[in-house]
C-alpha cells in the first residue's frame, strides 16, 4: 500500500505536519520538576463538585511543583453543548478562586502561548498529526455504515471481545484501489487507528491515585477522526495534551477504562505518555428511613443539590471555605497541616496527589459547615462586610439595601467578636447572616418578649427600668459591667455567681440573670456576641427606645 498516497488522497488540504506543530509548541520552560496538568472539561456549562475538586487537585498539583495549570475546552461533541457554557464554567471556577495560569479564559479568548485552547478551534491540527498516522501505516480510512456497524455488533454477540478489531475491522485490509473507488463514489469516511495491540498481552499502568492497574491492551481500531473531520475525544486529548505538554493528567476515573486506547494513541503517534492520576468520584452516605447510615454512593447530579458548585453560591459559602474543605477531602494530612499553621494561605499546604484516597472521599455537609465557620473565624470584619454585600446584592436584596446603606455600621457590627485569639464561630454561609444579625436592624428586628422561667415579669421590668437609668454609652466596658453588678443587690439577685451557687435560695437570681434580662430587652436574644458592643453600637437612643418597649409589655 502506498500510504503516502493515501494520506495525501485523504487530507489534500493538509499542508503542515507534525514538525511544524512541534516547532510552534517548543517544551516549556520550567524548573526541575514542574508539573503541567490541565482541566479540560466540556461546555456543558454546568461545573459539579466533582469538576470543581478535579479542576482544583489540577490546580494544586501545577501550583505546589511550579508548574502549570490550564483550562482546555473539550468540545468536539457538539451535542452536549450550551450556549454561553464555557463562560459558565470560567466563572464558576474563578467564584472558587481558580483561575488557570493559561488556556481559554473567555468564550473566545485565549492566554497562552500553547492555544488555541479550544478543540474545535484546532481541526487542521488534528488532521495534521491524523495524516502522519496514515503516511504511516497507522491509521486507515473506514466506510462502514451505521447498519454494517450494527451487523457486526450482532455477528459478535458470542465474541469474548467485541468492537471494531481484528478480523472484524473489515476496511483494515482494503485496497488502495477499493478506498480510491469508495473516495470516488463519494462515501463518508471515519479514519481509525490501525491498533497494534495484542488480545493476549496486558498493560501495566502506574496510577498516582490508584497505584499499579493493570489491564488488557488495547485491540480497537478505534475511530480517530468523525465523517465530519473532527476527531473523537481519545485523540484530540491526546494531541493536545502531547503540544500542550502535560506532565500529569488529572482527571475522574471514569476515564480508567480508556487508558489503554490513550496509552496505544500516545505511542503510536510517537509521543511520550503522560503519567496519570485518576480521582475517585466524592462519594456520600446514604441513611435509611431513620437517618442511619446504611451505605455510600457517588455524589449524584439528579439526586443531591450539593453536587452542583451553584448550591455553595447561593447559601453563601466562602470562596476560602469551599476550597479548604475540598482539601480536606483530598488530602486527609490537610487538617493537620491547618492545626499547625492556622493562619497560613492554603497556597503553602505541600499538596500531594499521592495522598489521595484511591475510593473516594465522604462529603459531609456538616463537616464543611465545621471547616467555613473556622474560615469565616479568621476573615477581617473588612472582608466579611465586602464578601457578604457581594452575595446579598445576587441573592438577597432586602439584606443588601440595609448593609448598603450603611457599610461603616455593619463592619462594626461583624467586627464584634472577630480578631483576638477566640474568635467568635457562628457563620458558616452567608445566608445565616439575616437571621444571625437581624437585631442591629430595625426591619429585622423581633422580639417575642419571653422570659427565662426563673425571671418573673415584675423583675424583668424593674431589671430594665434600673439599668435604663444607669445606662451610658460613654461608659467602658469595666464601668458598663461594674453598673450592672452594682444593680444586683437591690433587685434581690446576687453580683456573685459563686456566692449564688452555694445559697441559691437567698436571691432571686445571680449577675447572670441579669444581663441576661438587660441581653434580651435589647437584642430579643438569649445569646449574642458581646453584649457591651451590641449596646453601644446600636446607640443610647435606639437602646433606650427598646428598652420602652420592653418595661411596657412586662407591666
Ligand atoms: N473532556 C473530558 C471530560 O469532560 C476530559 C477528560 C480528561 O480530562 O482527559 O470528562
Amino acid at each position: 500500500m502506498d500510504n503516502l498516497r493515501l494520506a495525501q488522497l485523504l487530507f489534500p488540504d493538509i499542508d503542515k505536519t507534525p514538525a511544524d506543530y512541534e516547532a510552534l509548541y517548543p517544551p516549556r520552560e520550567l524548573p526541575d520538576g514542574a508539573r503541567v496538568t490541565r482541566f479540560a472539561p466540556s461546555p456543558t456549562g454546568f461545573l459539579h463538585l466533582g469538576g470543581l475538586f478535579a479542576a482544583m487537585v489540577a490546580s494544586r498539583t501545577a501550583q505546589a511543583s511550579k508548574g502549570v495549570f490550564y483550562l482546555r475546552i473539550e468540545d468536539t461533541d457538539k451535542k452536549r453543548e450550551v450556549a454561553g457554557g464555557i463562560g459558565g464554567i470560567i466563572a464558576g471556577l474563578a467564584q472558587f478562586g481558580i483561575v488557570p495560569d493559561e488556556g481559554r479564559v473567555s468564550e473566545t479568548e485565549d492566554k497562552g502561548d500553547y492555544g488555541p485552547y479550544r478543540q474545535s478551534e484546532r481541526k487542521q491540527i488534528y488532521q495534521s498529526f491524523a495524516k502522519h498516522l496514515v503516511e504511516e501505516g497507522l491509521a486507515y480510512p473506514c466506510f462502514c455504515t451505521e447498519e454494517d456497524l450494527s451487523a457486526m455488533r450482532e455477528a459478535q454477540e458470542n465474541e469474548p471481545v467485541k468492537g471494531y478489531y481484528g478480523k472484524w475491522a473489515t476496511c483494515r485490509n482494503l485496497t488502495l484501489e477499493e478506498i480510491e473507488a469508495a473516495l470516488a463514489a463519494g462515501k463518508p469516511w471515519t479514519l481509525r487507528l490501525r491498533s497494534q495491540g495484542d488480545c493476549e498481552k496486558k498493560i501495566i499502568i502506574d496510577d498516582f491515585i490508584r497505584g499499579k492497574i493493570e489491564m488488557p491492551a488495547n485491540v480497537q481500531d478505534i475511530v480517530l477522526l468523525k465523517q465530519d473531520g473532527i476527531p473523537t475525544y481519545h485523540f484530540a486529548h491526546c494531541v493536545d495534551d502531547h503540544l500542550m505538554h502535560s506532565t500529569h493528567i488529572v482527571r475522574g476515573d471514569e476515564w480508567i477504562a480508556s487508558v489503554p486506547i490513550h496509552i496505544e494513541l500516545f505511542k503510536a503517534c510517537g509521543f511520550k505518555v503522560p503519567k496519570y492520576a485518576h480521582i475517585a468520584p466524592i462519594m456520600k452516605e446514604e441513611r435509611d428511613e431513620s437517618g442511619n447510615v446504611c451505605g455510600k454512593r457517588k455524589l449524584s447530579k439528579r439526586k443531591d443539590p450539593e453536587a452542583s458548585v451553584t448550591y455553595y453560591a447561593q447559601a453563601g459559602y466562602p470562596a476560602e471555605s469551599v476550597n479548604e474543605y475540598l482539601l480536606t477531602l483530598a488530602n486527609s494530612n490537610f487538617e493537620d497541616w491547618r492545626r499547625a499553621n492556622p493562619a497560613a494561605a492554603l497556597e503553602q499546604f505541600p499538596f500531594n496527589l499521592k495522598k489521595m484516597s484511591a475510593s473516594g472521599a465522604l462529603f459531609d455537609l456538616a463537616k464543611l459547615n465545621d471547616v467555613s465557620k473556622n474560615v469565616i473565624s479568621r476573615f477581617s470584619a473588612e472582608k466579611v462586610c465586602a464578601d457578604v454585600l457581594a452575595w446579598a446584592k445576587g441573592y438577597d436584596s432586602a439584606l443588601y439595601e440595609l448593609l448598603a446603606a450603611d457599610t461603616d455600621f455593619a463592619t462594626k457590627m461583624f467586627a464584634i467578636d472577630r480578631g483576638g485569639k477566640k474568635p467568635r464561630k457562628d457563620l458558616a454561609k452567608w445566608e445565616e447572616v439575616k437571621d444571625y444579625y437581624a437585631y442591629f436592624y430595625r426591619p429585622l428586628y423581633q422580639n417575642d418578649f419571653a422570659l427565662p422561667e426563673n425571671i418573673s415579669k415584675e423583675d424583668a421590668a424593674a431589671i430594665v427600668r434600673a439599668y435604663k437609668g444607669v445606662y451610658s454609652a460613654a461608659d467602658d466596658k469595666d464601668a458598663w459591667f461594674a453598673n450592672i453588678k452594682d444593680l444586683c443587690e437591690p433587685l434581690g439577685f446576687t453580683p456573685n455567681v459563686k456566692e449564688y451557687k452555694q445559697n441559691p435560695e437567698a436571691f432571686k437570681g445571680h449577675v447572670g440573670d441579669v444581663s441576661g434580662i438587660i441581653r434580651l430587652a435589647a437584642t430579643g436574644r438569649r445569646n449574642t456576641p458581646d453584649l457591651y458592643a451590641i449596646l453601644a453600637l446600636l446607640g443610647e437612643e435606639e437602646v433606650g427606645r427598646r428598652f420602652d418597649e420592653w418595661i411596657e409589655k412586662m407591666n
